[in-house]
């Protein structure tokens, strides 16, 4: 047999005969590194029953605190893979204050209210007991399914062109016993030192800020003085720091150190502390990778595609976002070796990078440009920040836009597998020549929620196809009441009617709008898609009644309506809408309706 190319964990190139053929297991998809994205993402392959096995290289769940967020879109993912109510049983909803004292002289609160996508704005939780939640979902899915090998270090990989497979070899850290695995893809989740990433030739891009921040977590002991029980940005130019509790009486700070400071003087006189982690001194990183696919059978997701500055906290909330982007195609691209469907392979797997690059690339460039802003040293630049917000505040309408916006970008995707149609690009072209762009650092934040809220408002008024401004979104999460269901007061969340497939709301059918679907159709059998009327069904056919039929929540309704762009004309609305919760498409009337089974065969299928 011809020798095969093998790439090693020290990223150098050595050819060697394959061996121990006969001790090869076999899987789908190898997931190597169990941190919270390859837990995350073998839970999604365990809901698709996609075979797969996780490698770590440590002999336990890493049992040291580190990120501490995640964002309401975040939690979303974690209802996908049914494990949301748990975490938030262990997890804390706090408020966020900026302050310009420590504890005192609160500017701006941010409360912690339920978003548009149904869940709390952000929690905050304890690494080691997420990581335990989300590796005791596994069991879920039994051994033959989705299984773990602690203490194995993936060493080596190879790809085989003929069978398009790779062979991945194991290190059992105790004993040196070796093995092979076989499988289609590898997901490299390990981390910021991705040897799955150097095995692609792919690099991180970007820099680190210049500031050091010292971060330390600690255990307070049961009497301890009671400290702050919100989320605090303290924007004090002699001391920039961020403090919070954590779940289990845990509690961590993390200071802006100046430079030529010692961090040991923040841990001098902790005496009230039981067990303090220690501190990580570390600069902001802000760093992309350029390939997180390797065009084949090789992918990374989390930290190792992205180090994002820990400023807004989206590290983890970020690569769960990897995770369910990728997971959907994985499953459409293994179905398909089993049983070709044409399925245009390559254009769904080149996606991924092509759909998830943009919103990372924002949320650090943003991350770090807020963090400057709010953290400053700068004595002159914190003064003139404290005024101009000061001053800003004071306008209602624009404090209302920070309690109800976060600082977080919302990021649609304007590339990949979504139907635009002729949508006008509003969010984009207003970013390119806004006058705000090139005015004081600080100012940042106002400006981008500005831009939110003219962005909404304008759209509302522009005429051309305002029912596609939101295609490419993450469609809102409302409750809603089952019609079809004998208790009728049932509310339930949107996502738990929609499957784990393709979902398409049909809003206002008649019977032309179901003939122009066709649901019998094979594409819509190919996306696994579940068919789901809203409002009035104006249908006279029985073949709709076996569809759920719901209706949004009443205080929900208006903007739901808003979002589909429904302004209650009467017109029938497709929604598609991708298992990852992206809109694929918004098609309103009878003439827009019929373009869909074109535009799903020309993204989906090999023409
Ligand atoms: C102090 C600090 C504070 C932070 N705060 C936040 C926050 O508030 N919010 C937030 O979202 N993020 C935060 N982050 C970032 C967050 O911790 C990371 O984004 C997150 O842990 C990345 O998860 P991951 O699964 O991608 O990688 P990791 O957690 O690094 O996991 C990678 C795993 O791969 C394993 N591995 C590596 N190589 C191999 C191999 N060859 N074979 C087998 N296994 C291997 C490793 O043992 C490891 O378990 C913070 C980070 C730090 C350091």
């Amino acid at each position: 047999m011809a020798p095969l190319t093998f790439v090693e964990e020290k990223s150098s190139s050595s050819t060697l005969p394959l061996q121990d053929l006969n001790e090869e297991e076999e899987y789908q998809v190898v997931i190597v590194g169990c941190g919270p994205n390859g837990s995350v993402m073998a839970n999604l392959l365990g809901m698709y029953g996609i075979k797969t096995l996780v490698v770590e290289a440590s002999d336990t769940i890493y049992n040291l605190p580190r990120a501490a967020h995640l964002d309401d879109e975040a939690i979303r993912i974690l209802q996908f893979i049914g494990l949301d109510e748990l975490m938030k049983q262990n997890s804390l909803k706090l408020d966020v204050k900026f302050n310009r004292k420590s504890q005192s002289m609160t500017y701006l609160t941010i409360k912690n209210t339920e978003t548009v996508y149904g869940h709390p704005r952000s929690i905050f939780w304890y690494q080691p007991e997420l990581e335990q939640i989300l590796v005791n979902g596994f069991q879920r899915f039994g051994e033959h399914m989705v299984k773990l090998l602690l203490g194995h270090r993936m060493v080596r990989m190879c790809y085989d062109q003929k069978t398009k497979t790779n062979r991945v070899e194991v290190v059992d850290n105790e004993t040196g016993h070796v093995k092979n695995i076989r499988c289609n893809f590898v997901i490299g989740a390990d981390g910021g030192n991705s040897t799955v990433r150097k095995s692609m030739s792919s690099n991180l891009h970007g820099e680190s800020g210049s500031m050091r921040w010292l971060v330390i977590d600690a255990t307070l002991d049961s009497d301890h003085p009671k400290i702050n029980d919100y989320f605090q940005f303290v924007c004090d130019p002699k001391l920039p720091m961020v403090s919070c509790p954590l779940p289990g009486n845990h509690f961590r700070w993390e200071f802006a150190i100046a430079d030529g400071q010692d961090e040991d003087e923040f841990i001098a006189g902790s005496d009230r502390l039981i067990e303090l982690y220690g501190g990580d001194l570390s600069k902001l990183k802000n760093r992309v990778a350029d390939r997180w696919f390797d065009g084949e059978s090789r992918f990374i997701i989390g930290d190792a595609a992205h180090c994002l500055p820990q400023f807004l906290g989206m590290g983890v909330s970020s690569g769960m976002r990897d995770s369910i982007n990728l997971a959907w195609k994985l499953k459409m691209a293994l179905d398909n070796i089993n049983e070709p469907y044409r399925i245009n392979t390559a254009a769904l797997l080149d996606s991924y990078a092509l759909e998830r690059k943009p919103e990372v690339e924002l949320i650090g460039n943003k991350s770090n440009r807020i963090g400057n802003a709010v953290m400053s040293t700068n004595i002159i630049a914190s003064t003139i920040r404290d005024l101009f917000s000061y001053i800003l505040l004071l306008m209602p309408f624009i404090q209302t836009i920070f309690t109800n916006n976060e600082m977080k970008p919302i990021v649609p995707i304007k590339e990949g597998i979504i139907d635009h149609g002729h949508a006008t690009d509003q969010y984009y072209d207003k970013k390119k020549s806004s006058p705000w762009k090139s005015f004081l650092g600080f100012l940042v934040i106002f400006y981008y929620a500005l831009l939110q809220w003219s962005s909404s408002s304008s759209s509302s008024s522009s005429r051309k196809n305002t029912h596609k401004k939101n295609v490419g979104h993450r469609i809102v999460q409302p409750n809603i009441i089952m019609n079809n269901n004998n208790n009728n007061n049932n509310t339930m969340k949107l996502d738990s009617v929609m499957g784990l497939g393709f979902s398409c709301f049909v809003v206002n059918a008649t019977d032309n709008t179901f003939s122009l679907l066709n649901t019998n159709s094979s594409i819509w059998k190919l996306l696994n898609t579940s068919f789901i009327t809203i409002g009035q069904n104006n249908s006279s056919s029985s073949h709709w009644k076996q569809f759920p039929s719901i209706q949004i929540q009443r205080d929900q309704d208006k903007p739901f309506n808003a979002f589909i762009g429904n302004n209650m004309d009467g017109d029938s609305i497709i929604v598609i809408v991708r298992p990852d919760k992206h809109i694929f498409g918004i098609y309103k009337g009878d003439n827009e309706i019929a373009t869909i089974s074109n535009s799903l065969q020309n993204t989906f299928l090999i023409n």
